[in-house]
């Protein structure tokens, strides 16, 4: 039977960091889906809708990789799609006690459903959108940690914000 994995997260904006770990995971599963919150406690500079539409422009190249929104809780859109891999980034050991409590949540949530971490390439463990986010609100230079078409409209977007 295929295997579903799904890559949930804000992604407010999407990274290279994020799309690290989906090169990476695309060849581990039969179909990835980049699962985007729409209900989230977090304040986000983006829309849902432009979280998904620009996370799908990043990770076209990906035959087997599809963006899709989910509102409510992520068990439930992960049943939906008869998922039966959770797929989580893991950065640092700060990273750690909040995955594995979430990871023991969804398993009791969700027996049928296991998570998989995969660890950061290198050269990403220090990137975060949040940070991102603040960088670029300064004036600083994203171009290193974000895809040139991130980078464009997050600049538009805070440009717009000032004025
Ligand atoms: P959330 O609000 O669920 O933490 P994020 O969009 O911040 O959503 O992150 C989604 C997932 O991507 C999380 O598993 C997070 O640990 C992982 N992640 C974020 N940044 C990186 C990075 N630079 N390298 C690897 N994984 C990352």
């Amino acid at each position: 039977m295929a295997t579903t994995a799904i890559y949930p997260g804000t992604f407010d904006p999407i990274t290279l960091g994020h799309a690290d770990i989906v090169s990476r995971a695309a060849p581990l599963f039969d179909r990835l889906i980049v699962a985007v919150a729409g209900s989230t406690s977090k304040k986000t500079v983006f829309s849902a809708d432009e979280r998904v539409a620009l996370a799908a422009e990043i990770l076209a190249e990906y035959d087997n990789v599809s963006v899709k929104r989910f509102d409510g809780l992520m068990v439930d859109f992960a049943r939906q799609e008869q998922a039966k891999v959770v797929l989580r980034g893991l950065r640092a050991v700060t990273d750690f006690e909040y995955e594995f409590q979430l990871a023991g949540m969804n398993r009791k949530l969700m027996p049928e459903c296991d998570t998989v971490f995969l660890p950061t390439s290198e050269k990403y463990t220090y990137i975060s959108s949040s940070l991102v986010r603040e960088i670029a609100t300064l004036g600083g230079d994203i171009s290193d940690f974000v895809h040139p078409r991130i980078k464009q409209v997050l600049d538009e977007r805070l440009v717009r914000a000032k004025k």
